[in-house]
């Protein structure tokens, strides 16, 4: 069989993996990753082990390396967005440790500078841009809902009073996509729009939390794009909708160590980040029995995660020494759903 028709077989999950470079004050450091290579391998070092157990290689449908800029990330990404508006549902998760780089790789380091603009900003943009070339035979309509999911608990992430309001999970095909009917739903009509709903989000999601960066790496982040197409002659309806994930951090938290609200957290975001696994390799499997109904991240994109929908995984790892025990689990992980 050709290679492409494996592929096509394997069809709608992707993973990627994308290595980060050294911070800044540590580019002198030992990396643990030995090679890249073309064709989606990468083998990891481990300092710490000798002889052939030291080496290991994981294969994926792509792997980025250090140097990859965020454009050519995003090159890679560009037709999912495009099946959105053709009316596919298409989830992208960030997986990893903290610190990572998964808001990196979502938002970017900063939202003004266009160059360094993560997947998040430039899918809204090609999905406008897209609309509009589109515009003779279809008329999109756009609207976005964020929510966080902190403790197996759902909250809204768009509400305008800083209410800290709870919402629960129900299916409602009217809402297509999010299984979260009550959460706020913004219509939009141009990325500076979703940028400002983004940065309520943002502002809501500190909300509660003892410091941002804190709560962010201990909650899951949906911000979902839904898009409503007519077709003019037709009078035909489409609907499609992307979701954009910035998952807790996945590193495990030593039992000995956390107590009381800190295992708590961790104990939820272990058991949620599995379930996700679990059921990204029930359907890499094609088993008759999808395990949605085990965690609240998996129930909330039910409608996402399966069927006709298309699911792609960044997973990240960093290459210092001190991070290879979570980079081996973190490609496990990434290996087992791919
Ligand atoms: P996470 O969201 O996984 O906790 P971040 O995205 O916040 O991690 O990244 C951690 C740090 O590494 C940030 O300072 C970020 O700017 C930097 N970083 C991550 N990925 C890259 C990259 N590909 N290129 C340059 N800097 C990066
Ligand atoms: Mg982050």
């Amino acid at each position: 069989m050709l290679y492409n028709q494996v592929q096509d077989l394997k069809g709608t999950i992707r993973v990627y993996c994308r290595v980060r470079p050294f911070l800044q004050g540590q580019t002198n450091g030992q990396s643990t990753v030995d090679y890249i290579g073309e064709n989606g391998n990468i083998m990891i070092v481990n300092p710490l082990k000798q002889g052939k157990d030291a080496r290991k290689v994981f294969s994926f449908n792509k792997v980025f390396g250090q140097n990859v800029s965020q454009e050519q990330i995003y090159i890679d990404t560009q037709p999912l967005i495009r099946s959105v508006l053709d009316g596919f549902n298409v989830c992208i998760f960030a997986y990893g440790q903290t610190g990572s780089g998964k808001t990196y790789t979502m938002s970017g380091p900063d939202m003004t500078t266009e160059q360094t603009w993560g997947v998040n900003y430039r899918a809204l943009r090609d999905l406008f841009q897209i609309s509009k070339e589109r515009s003779d035979f279809i008329r999109y309509e756009v609207g976005v809902q964020m929510i966080e999911i902190y403790n197996e608990q759902v909250r809204d992430l768009l509400v305008m009073d800083g209410s800290n309001r709870r919402l629960d999970i129900r299916n409602n095909s009217q809402l297509n996509g999010l299984n979260v009917p009550d959460a706020s739903w913004v219509p939009v009509s141009s990325t500076q729009d979703v940028l400002e709903f983004m940065r309520i989000g943002q502002t809501n999601r500190a909300v509660g939390a003892t410091a941002l960066n804190e709560r962010s790496s201990r909650s899951h982040s949906v911000l979902t794009i839904h898009v409503y197409g007519k077709e003019l002659v037709s009078g035909s309806i489409l609907k499609g909708c992307l979701h954009l994930v910035d998952l807790a951090g996945s590193e495990r938290v030593d039992k000995s160590e956390a107590v009381g609200e800190r295992l708590k957290e961790a104990q939820h975001i272990n058991r949620s980040l599995s379930a996700l696994g679990d059921v990204i390799s029930a359907l890499a499997q094609k088993s008759a029995h999808i395990p949605y109904r085990n965690s609240k991240l998996t129930q909330v994109l039910q409608d996402s995660l399966g069927g006709q929908a298309k699911t792609l995984m960044f997973v990240h790892v960093s290459p210092e020494v001190n991070a290879i025990g979570e980079t081996i689990s973190t490609l496990k992980f990434a290996e087992r759903v791919a």
